[in-house]
């Protein structure tokens, strides 16, 4: 029984023992990453809510979600409704992003998590069905946004409250529930602790407390593995170990580039165009935030801000500047950069707000007699440079911020 497991931390490359028995947080000595520890989690207890948190979904997905009455006319949507009514109106891609982003990629989380605990529940040895389910779960989680699509649900449900009567439904109460287990499993499944229960007698020579590339080594993005440069994939998990040439400075910068540029059409463009009362008023993300500051809905109106422009371009900003700097600080700023990228890269996701705002009223007002929403060519541009800083962040290069002390 190995009581420590050696990893490569995948933000400065420095090889380090980990203990497996430590119930409390360890973080790598040289940036501060957390590369293992945290109380073990009961394999039952997480079956019995990832299996709860499946069912919510399903539910979720047909029960009606929010309802609206105005001047005697009521409507009510479901949840898919939000990806159909954007289907309708032929915005495909942000169809298929909503859906996934919502609903689709929780659930194949979900659905691996059930896997993975069903076989370490039982005594026999991990196979590669299970590694791959591993290996997904890493993966999925940046990419899961329910709770984000929430915070937009609710959002959007204050935007409309004005100019109609809103009854929440039953969809809307286990969708909220939904939300609650499934970032309790996320939370709380350690993936260290996943890694431990494999074997360990394949790794390659390696020397804790130094360096791995100057070790010859590099660590294996998924499970943190150290690595010989000969072998395809990691001797660990199987991940393939060209992933982490992926990351590199030119691929970020294009992405950030592209970002910048998708950023002014998704600002000028409206993002949804409303008809009323034989009216259209094409609606712009800024025009809208204008409106919920004029109705009285100053701390929403502040949300919406922040998501829509002040994170975008912030995150866009930080990223070029981090860029530039990654290799010509000192050491005493090292860890004030690792710092403000994570917190680039745990922003971003919330900046999709605004196109949850826009699916929830074209699904919930639809072709009304009244009152109409439709979505605007915004809407794809904004949905892309969200995903495109996300690239961007992932495709970062952290390990840079080290080179010049590394010894
Ligand atoms: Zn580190
Ligand atoms: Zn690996």
């Amino acid at each position: 029984m190995t009581t420590s497991n050696r990893c490569v931390c995948p933000d400065c490359d420095w090889v380090v023992d980990v203990p497996v028995t430590t119930t409390e947080v360890f973080k790598c000595p040289r940036c501060g990453h957390r590369l293992g520890g945290g109380a073990p989690v009961s394999e039952r207890h997480t079956l019995a809510l990832a299996l709860a948190a499946l069912i919510l979904a399903l539910v979720s997905l047909w029960l009606p979600f929010v309802g609206y009455s105005a001047s005697g006319v009521s409507q009510t949507m479901s949840l898919l409704d939000t990806s159909a009514e954007l289907l309708h109106f032929h915005e495909r891609l942000l169809a298929i992003l909503v859906l996934f982003t919502v609903w689709v990629v929780p659930v194949l989380y979900l659905l691996a998590i059930c896997w993975i605990f069903t076989r370490l529940l039982g005594s026999g040895p991990v196979g590669p069905v299970t590694l791959y389910f591993i290996r997904t779960v890493v993966q999925l989680r940046v990419w899961m946004m329910a709770d984000v699509f929430l915070l937009g649900a609710l959002v959007s449900l204050i935007k409309i409250s004005g100019l109609a009567a809103v009854e929440l439904a039953s969809g809307f109460y286990t969708f909220i529930a939904f939300v609650v287990l499934q970032l309790w499993v996320a939370n709380n499944v350690s993936r260290y602790q996943l890694w431990h229960r494999l074997p360990h007698q394949q790794a390659p020579q390696s020397e804790a407390g130094r360096a791995a590339h100057n070790q010859g080594l590099s660590g294996c993005v998924c499970c943190q593995a150290p690595n010989s440069p000969q072998h395809k994939k990691c001797w660990r998990c199987g991940e393939t170990l060209s992933l982490t040439r992926w990351r590199g400075w030119r691929l970020t910068l294009a992405l950030l580039i592209a970002a910048a540029l998708l950023l002014v059409p998704a600002h000028v463009l409206p993002v949804m165009e409303t008809t009323s009362f034989g009216r259209t008023q094409p609606n712009t993300i800024i025009g809208g935030v204008l409106e919920l500051w004029q109705g009285g809905d100053a701390p929403i109106a502040i949300i919406v801000f922040v998501a829509s422009l002040v994170i975008p371009v912030a995150k866009i900003l930080t990223l070029l500047v981090l860029l530039y700097v990654a290799e010509r600080g000192n050491d005493s700023t090292v860890k004030n950069r690792v710092v403000l990228y994570k917190v680039t890269d745990w922003i971003g996701r919330w900046s999709m707000i605004d196109i949850f705002v826009v699916a929830v009223l074209v699904a919930l007002v639809r072709s009304g007699q009244l009152m109409s929403v439709y979505p605007g060519n915004a809407a794809l541009a904004f949905a892309l440079t969200v995903i495109l800083t996300m690239l961007a962040a992932m495709t970062f290069d952290t390990r840079r911020f080290f080179m010049p002390t590394t010894k």
